[in-house]
């Protein structure tokens, strides 16, 4: 892959590959954008099969972040780092230093966070060497794991997508199959079993998948099989990438809400949905949840975490949801484009408020 022609395309600002023998540690930082505030994005241990692979998951992270953070109006940039290597057997103390060590480097251009493979013990340990990092416990002065208001924000998207859909938000007797009951996806079953649906959920993970079974009277399918289960809402849950081209015509959703980033393979897959008419809500609209709650944690300083501006802020995602939907419906255009265009217009916005400081100093200085 040519990184920086990559870079151009996607507009990235930076990227910095990491390695340390000692650990073992090969990483990846991608920050894409630092117009609206400091790069946040979560670092994903992963066992990628090759530096290419990381690579292109990282760039489409990252990109995915910037798009997030200025759906949801909040004063953050987007960046992502990834791990390459299986955190059941690869992660340990001096890895999770050594990651720390290269989140310093970059001076806070990019705020780090837990994702896939990661917990919040993990950040603790990250914490060790840099100042970057957020998602720490709520013990130690930060905002906690944010998979909880994550799971919030999904649940209140698929109220919206129900009342798009029916005209009645209401979950109860609706269908919803989860992909990957993991940290979002648990509690997200359990948020729609209090408000009685119906739970389909697929996870490989045996465990995981027998407990949300029991706990939620679910039905429990194959993960190859939860994307073509007949449902009113299919909550993806799990990893990006699902909605392709060759899973999409096989879809028997009539709605799909949920937390995993880059959901769509390639952007003309939004387009092959809105031609089955299946309703799409955007992937960061959905997911913004747990920023949401990192915000609040950095907003908090010393005061430390307020969890009820944290669910106030959670209370926006819908109504976002609901502006993206009515703008897609009143212009013939996907949601996709809609929260796209949303996005863009904010960070339009910013990158012309920063040309016209520049303009002010300049001026400034000529006279001097
Ligand atoms: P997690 O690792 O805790 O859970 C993911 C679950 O998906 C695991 O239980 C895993 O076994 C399962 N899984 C993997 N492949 C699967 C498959 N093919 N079919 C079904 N299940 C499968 O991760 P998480 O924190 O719950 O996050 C889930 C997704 O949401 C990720 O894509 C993450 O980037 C995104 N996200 C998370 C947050 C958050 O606050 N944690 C915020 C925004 C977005």
């Amino acid at each position: 892959m040519d990184v920086l022609k990559e870079m151009k395309r996607g507009g990235h600002e930076q990227v910095l590959f990491c390695k340390d023998d000692a650990s073992g540690l090969r990483a990846i930082i991608a920050v894409h954008s630092t117009l609206l505030g400091p790069a946040l994005g979560g670092v994903r241990m992963w066992p990628y099969a090759s530096t290419d692979e990381a690579l292109h998951d990282v760039l489409r992270l990252a990109q995915a972040m910037t798009y997030k953070a200025a759906a949801a109006d909040l004063p953050l940039g987007g960046g992502k780092a990834v791990i390459i290597g299986d955190p059941k057997r690869a992660k340990s103390e001096q890895l999770l230093k050594a990651f720390g060590r290269a989140v310093e480097s970059l001076g806070g251009r990019y705020l780090t966070a837990e994702d896939v493979g990661m917990t919040v013990a993990d950040m603790e340990i990250v914490r060790q060497e840099t100042r970057h990092v957020t998602g720490t416990s709520e013990k130690s002065g930060g905002s906690g794991d944010p998979s909880c208001l994550t799971a919030k924000g999904v649940f209140y998207s698929i109220e919206t997508c129900l009342k798009e859909l029916y005209g009645d938000p209401s979950v109860k007797n609706r269908t919803v199959a989860i992909q990957g009951v993991g940290n979002v996806g648990y509690q997200l079953a359990e948020l729609l079993a209090m408000a009685d649906a119906r739970l389909i959920i697929a996870d490989p993970d045996a465990q995981r998948a027998m407990l949300a079974r029991r706990e939620f009277e679910a039905w429990r399918v194959e993960p190859d099989e939860i994307l073509q289960v007949e449902c009113d809402v299919l909550s993806p849950c799990a990893l990006g990438g699902v909605l392709t081209r060759k899973t999409i015509p096989k879809l028997r959703c009539r709605a799909i809400a949920g937390a995993a980033n880059n959901q769509l393979e390639e952007p003309a897959d939004a387009d092959r949905l809105a031609e089955r008419r299946i309703l799409y809500a955007p992937d960061y609209v959905v997911g913004a949840g747990g920023i949401i709650n990192i915000v609040v944690g950095l907003q908090g300083g010393r005061k430390g975490y307020d969890r009820a501006k944290a669910e106030r802020l959670a209370r926006r995602i819908p109504v976002t949801l609901q502006e993206v939907f009515g703008e897609a419906r009143a212009r013939g255009i996907t949601p996709s484009q809609a929260a796209d265009e949303l996005a863009e217009a904010r960070l339009n916005g910013a990158r012309a408020q920063r040309a016209k400081g520049r303009a002010r100093a300049r001026k400034a200085r000529r006279s001097r």
